[in-house]
C-alpha cells in the first residue's frame, strides 16, 4: 500500500487529504496521514462560536467567482449552509477626507464600467476622473514582463485611482502594498485585458457584456449564487470540521510538528519534533513557504533560497461586539476601507453583522477592524492592549463609536499574510523546475498560485492528484463526493 504524508493541516493540506480520501473510497490503494504542528486543524481558518456570535480570527468569507471552494462544500454536503452577503444595504465605503464615500456602483475591481455612478461619485475629483477616462485612448504596454499593481494602475488610470481605490482595496483584501505587489500573480486578468482590448475600461465592459449573455449558473441550494462573497452558516471552520468528519480513512494528527525531512531511497523519511519517524512514498508540504524552506534547506538549498524570497507580513483583526439598542451608528453597508493617504491606524472595518446574516444575535452588533499589513506592519506587531486602544480610538473618531463594547478581542497574525511581490510567478516556476528533481515531493498552499481559500482548495486538490498519479494509483478528478 502506497503512503502519502501531508505536512500542514490548513485548508490546502485538508483539500489534498480530501482528494486522497475520495481515491481511497474508490479503490483503497493508498493511505494518508496529515501532520499538523499545532493543536487544531484549519490553519488560518479559525472560527470561534460564542454567545450566539460567530467570530472569525482569520478569513471570514471567500469569493464565489473561483468555484473550487463552493465545489468542495457541495461534495461535503454543506452547500446548503453557504450564505451570501445581505442585500438591504450592499454598499461599501471609502473613508476619504474624514467622510464616508460610497464606492460607486459598476466599479469592477477598481475599473469603472458604469457611466453615471462614475461621473457623479465624490470618490474622485474631476481631474482624477478625466485621467481615468484617458485609459480609453492610451496605447497598450509592450512585452509580458511583470510589473507592480501600482505601476499598472498609475499608468492606465492615474494616481488618484491608485491612492483612493486600488491601494485601500489591496490593503483590505491582501494586506499588501500595490507598489510591491505582482500584477501577473495577483490580477493576471488585468494584464490579459490590456493585451486583448488595450483599454481596461473597454475590456472590462466587454467581459461584463459576455457574462450578461452567458447562461446563469444555477444555485445548488439556498445561497445567493451571484453574491460575490460567501461564508458558511456556522463560520468557515465548518468546512474544516466537515471535511475531517467525512474523511474516515485519513489519519489526522495534531500536535505533530515536523522537524526534519530526508530522502529515503525512493521515498521520504519525516522526523517529528517528538522524535518519532515516519516513512512515505509521496509528501505534500502545505506549510507556509518560510516553514517549508527550513525543512528542505539541507538537501535542496536552491529551493529553500527561493522560498525565503516569498515574504510574509503581520496583520491584526480586532473584533468588537456591542448591544444594538445602545449602538448609535446605523451601519447601513458592509463597512469601509481606509486609504493610506488618510494616515490612520486601521486599514478597514467590516460591519460584520450588516454584511452577513447570522453572525451576531439580533440584538447585538459585530464589527471587525484591521490593522497592519505591508504598509503599516509595525502597528500589528504591538502588544494586544495597545492595538485594542488604538482601534477603539479610531472607531470613535471615524464612526463616532462611543459605546462600551460587550467584548473586544485582538487576533494577531505575526508574519501570517503571504505577499506576492513583482516576479512572483517567475519565482514559483523556478521552484517548480527544481522540484522536478525530487520525485514524490509536492508544494501546496497559499504561497504559490493564489492566496484566497478557493485558490488553496484548488491547489491542494491538484497536488494530491499529482501525487496519486505519481504513485500509479488510478485517479481521475472525481465529480462526486464520498458523502
Ligand atoms: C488574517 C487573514 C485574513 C484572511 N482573509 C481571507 C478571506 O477573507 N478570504 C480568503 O479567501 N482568504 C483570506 N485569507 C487568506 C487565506 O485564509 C489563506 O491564504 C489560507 O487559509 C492559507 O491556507 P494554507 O493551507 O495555505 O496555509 P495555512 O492556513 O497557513 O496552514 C498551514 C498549516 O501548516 C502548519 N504547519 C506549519 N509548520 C508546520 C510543521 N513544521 N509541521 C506541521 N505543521 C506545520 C500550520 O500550523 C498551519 O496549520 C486571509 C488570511 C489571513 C491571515
Amino acid at each position: 500500500m502506497k503512503k502519502v504524508i501531508i505536512i500542514g493541516g490548513g485548508i490546502a493540506g485538508l483539500a489534498a487529504a480530501y482528494r486522497i480520501q475520495e481515491e481511497i473510497s474508490h479503490n483503497g490503494q493508498v493511505s494518508c496521514t496529515v501532520l499538523e504542528g499545532s493543536d487544531r486543524f484549519g490553519g488560518k481558518i479559525h472560527t470561534i462560536r460564542r454567545d450566539g456570535f460567530i467570530l472569525e480570527r482569520g478569513p471570514d468569507s471567500f469569493i464565489s467567482q473561483k468555484p473550487a471552494a463552493v465545489e468542495l462544500c457541495r461534495k461535503l454536503g454543506i452547500d446548503g449552509h453557504l450564505l451570501g452577503t445581505k442585500t438591504d444595504h450592499p454598499q461599501t465605503f471609502v473613508y476619504l477626507n474624514r467622510k464616508m464615500v460610497t464606492i460607486p456602483d459598476g466599479l469592477s475591481l477598481m475599473v469603472p464600467t458604469k457611466f453615471m455612478p462614475f461621473v457623479t461619485t465624490r470618490l474622485f475629483s474631476w481631474p482624477g476622473k478625466i485621467r481615468m477616462g484617458l485609459d480609453l485612448f492610451l496605447p497598450r504596454r509592450r512585452g509580458n514582463s511583470d510589473e507592480s499593481l501600482a505601476s499598472f494602475v498609475r499608468r492606465r488610470l492615474g494616481t488618484e485611482a491608485l491612492e483612493r481605490m486600488a491601494q485601500p482595496l489591496m490593503s483590505g483584501i491582501y494586506a499588501s502594498d500595490p507598489e510591491a505587489m505582482s500584477l501577473n500573480a495577483s490580477f493576471p486578468m488585468f494584464a490579459q485585458v490590456e493585451k486583448k482590448y488595450r483599454s481596461l475600461v473597454l475590456g472590462m465592459l466587454a467581459q461584463k457584456r459576455k457574462r450578461a449573455t452567458a447562461p446563469k449558473p444555477k444555485s445548488p441550494s439556498g445561497y445567493k449564487p451571484f453574491s460575490f462573497f460567501l461564508t458558511l452558516k456556522n463560520g468557515l471552520s465548518e468546512i474544516v470540521e466537515t471535511l475531517i468528519e467525512q474523511s474516515p480513512d485519513i489519519q489526522f494528527r495534531s500536535n505533530a510538528q515536523v522537524a526534519s525531512m530526508q530522502r529515503n531511497g525512493r521515498g521520504w523519511r519525516i522526523g517529528l519534533k517528538s522524535g518519532e519517524e515516519l516513512e512515505a512514498d509521496a509528501v505534500i508540504m502545505s506549510t507556509p513557504a518560510n516553514h517549508t524552506a527550513r525543512l528542505v534547506e539541507d538537501w535542496a538549498p536552491g529551493i529553500a533560497a527561493r522560498l525565503d524570497q516569498i515574504p510574509y507580513v503581520s496583520t491584526a483583526a480586532v473584533v468588537l461586539g456591542f448591544d444594538r439598542s445602545r449602538f448609535a451608528h446605523p451601519l447601513r453597508g458592509f463597512g469601509f476601507v481606509v486609504p493610506h493617504i488618510e494616515n490612520r491606524k486601521i486599514t478597514a472595518c467590516t460591519w460584520v453583522s450588516s454584511k452577513f446574516p447570522g453572525r451576531a444575535p439580533d440584538d447585538r452588533v459585530l464589527l471587525r477592524a484591521f490593522v497592519g499589513g505591508a504598509v503599516n506592519e509595525h502597528l500589528a506587531e504591538q502588544d494586544a492592549e495597545t492595538i485594542k486602544q488604538q482601534v477603539r480610538e479610531e472607531l470613535r473618531d471615524i464612526m463616532g463609536v462611543q459605546e462600551e463594547p460587550l467584548f473586544c478581542e485582538v487576533f494577531q497574525y505575526k508574519k501570517g499574510n503571504v505577499q506576492y511581490r513583482v516576479h512572483h510567478p517567475q519565482l514559483v516556476s523556478e521552484i517548480e523546475k527544481e522540484l522536478a528533481d525530487y520525485k514524490g515531493l509536492y508544494l501546496a498552499g497559499s504561497a504559490y498560485k493564489g492566496i484566497g481559500i478557493p485558490d488553496c482548495v484548488k491547489n491542494g486538490t491538484e497536488n494530491a492528484q499529482a501525487a496519486l498519479e505519481f504513485l500509479g494509483v488510478h485517479a481521475e478528478l472525481s465529480q462526486s463526493g464520498t458523502g
